[in-house]
């Protein structure tokens, strides 16, 4: 059923808007930050290394190199795109249990106090350390953050191995690899940004709904103010009232990234 909020509802919408901004805001974390970094280093590095293959096989000015000689130099590349991979995929995992951890705690008491300032005789509550982990390592479609950062790591090392080895095939210039290089490195940027801010906004929710539980709201009323290409499916959601244990949840039960939040009816 739809329903308009009234002046008190809206406010409390605003607050937890702003709540759900401040847990978004991520990419000043020092965390994020040194992968950022990383993800520098290793792309430099990368082009040093090709850069030397280049220098060994250039003659009059043209890449000389046989299918052998580049099935031999990607396979000793491979060790190095492995080391790479893993480096990434352990400061992200850092970053996605630390933070994740912090998201989920601080949006149950923090929501909750939001909540306190519109509806009375709340009971003090609390989170155990064992339900914060459980949401955090929730498995979407089989897989937790942990397992999806792997799969995007793989993914991303073989997407650059495979673009690296055709280039060498096709003699293209090391002007054109540098770039090619560059291009997969943001994309893993992107990719990690994508998975972060999609757990936490993920966190957020299911930290949302068990403080909404443990201090007795029945109704929920779903937002869609802050999802900025909000599909039909969501658009047609906003301002609908749901009984707390009927709500469809944002992102599990919607699409990836989705930043539609569920607020406590009080
Ligand atoms: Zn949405």
């Amino acid at each position: 059923m739809k329903q308009k909020p009234n002046n008190n509802e809206k406010q409390l919408s605003n607050d937890l808007v702003a709540l759900f901004l401040f847990m978004l805001s991520y990419k000043d974390d020092k965390e994020f930050k040194k992968l950022l970094i990383l993800n520098k280093q290793h792309r430099e590095e990368l082009k040093d290394y090709i850069g030397k293959i280049y220098l060994k096989y250039i003659k009059n000015n043209e890449l000389n190199m046989t299918y052998k000689d580049i099935n031999k130099e990607i396979k000793k590349l491979e060790s190095k795109l492995g080391n790479i991979g893993n480096d990434l995929r352990k400061q992200e995992d850092i970053i996605l249990s630390y933070l994740l951890y912090r998201t989920c705690k601080d949006s149950y008491y923090k929501s909750i106090d939001i909540v306190g300032k519109y509806k009375d005789n709340i009971s003090n509550v609390k989170v155990s350390d064992k339900t914060i982990k459980k949401t955090v390592d929730k498995k979407i479609d089989g897989k937790n953050n942990t397992q999806r950062n792997k799969v995007n790591k793989e993914k991303f090392i073989n997407k650059i191995k495979n673009d690296i080895k055709k280039e060498l095939k096709g003699k293209k210039s090391i002007e054109i690899i540098n770039e090619t290089i560059d291009k997969d490195f943001n994309s893993a940027v992107n990719v990690s940004d994508r998975l972060i801010n999609n757990e936490i906004g993920r966190v957020f929710n299911g930290a949302l709904m068990q403080g909404y539980r443990d201090i007795g709201i029945k109704k929920v009323r779903w937002l869609s103010v802050l999802d900025k290409n909000t599909c039909s499916e969501c658009a047609s959601l906003d301002n609908e009232v749901f009984n707390i244990d009927d709500a469809p949840i944002p992102i599990d039960d919607t699409h990836i990234n989705c930043k539609c939040i569920l607020v406590g009816m009080v």
